[in-house]
């Protein structure tokens, strides 16, 4: 399904963090909703999709004007002290759209020029590779967070059909470890996944976060109720990992191919 394309004049697009994020000074969304359209997604029941027409996913507005005001408000920023920047928090800064829209691109090209003191880059699409030249001149500044929440296809499949392929995104590691840019493949929420899921990671990045719906949707496990993402697991007749233990069971794979400290669990894997 193609989403609605509006594009819109921002009021503001340095946010406070908070919550989860709050070891941030600020988040940062280039988009309004999101194409990917993930089942287990509780931006849905946010009041920003909430207030706006239409299902979660059929709709992405674009902050036409992101490059000028992000230019302003870094400058004010960084005046009052650190800049720490969350990009993002209720997107992904790689929509489908931003082949052609290069909204995303344009913002780093000003966090190039004036950069915060981190950045830290969550998305589970390949295209960010295409921004590796920005990336390279942030130097430790920056961080490239892909999800990663399963090694299985059909499982992606299931919960996320509109997101890009797994091994496309496990490429995408690949390429921005070459070039030394810092990243972290990050398997939040953890779905039900294979026995080498941790060491085909390990043959690719150095640094792992895992997370689960009841450590990390902000509400213990009960807004991924509300969305109904169990059904899910049930029709794949895989019920057993919606559960605690399946957090318990890879974060214990994980530990077979990573040293403890390059595996970080929920909040602390998301922190600057
Ligand atoms: S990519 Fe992120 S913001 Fe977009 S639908 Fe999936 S979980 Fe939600």
């Amino acid at each position: 399904m193609q989403p609605k394309v509006t594009r819109k004049s921002a009021k503001q697009l340095l946010n406070k963090a908070s919550g989860f994020l709050q070891g941030y000074t600020h988040t940062l969304n280039p988009y309004s909703g999101c194409a990917f359209a993930c089942s287990y997604c509780y931006v849905r029941q946010m009041p920003v999709a909430l207030f706006h027409d239409g299902e979660w996913g059929g709709w992405v507005d674009v902050k036409e004007n992101a490059a000028a005001l992000l230019e302003r408000e870094l400058v004010k920023a960084k005046r009052k002290g650190p800049v720490t920047i969350f990009m993002s928090s209720s997107t992904d800064p790689y929509q489908p759209m931003e082949y052609a829209e290069r909204l995303t691109r344009s913002l780093l090209e000003v966090m190039a020029a004036q950069p915060p003191d981190f950045l830290f880059v969550q998305t589970r699409s390949p295209l960010v590779t295409r921004d590796m030249d920005l990336l390279e001149l942030l130097g430790p500044r920056v961080r490239v967070s892909m999800t990663v929440e399963t090694d299985r296809e059909d499982v992606r499949r299931a919960f996320t059909p509109a997101a890009p392929p797994i091994p496309a995104r496990l490429r995408a590691l690949r390429e921005l470890t070459a070039r030394g840019i810092p990243v972290q493949a990050t398997i939040a929420p953890v779905l039900p996944c294979s026995e080498q899921f941790a060491e085909r990671l390990a043959g690719i990045v150095d640094r792992v976060c895992i997370d689960d719906y009841f450590m990390g949707d902000g509400s213990k496990g009960k807004r991924t109720e509300r969305i109904g993402v169990r059904s899910i697991y049930d029709a794949l007749g895989l019920s057993d990992w919606y559960s605690r233990d399946a957090y318990a069971r890879v974060h214990e794979q994980l530990l077979r191919y990573f040293p403890q400290e390059r595996v970080f669990v929920s909040q602390q894997g998301f922190l600057p």
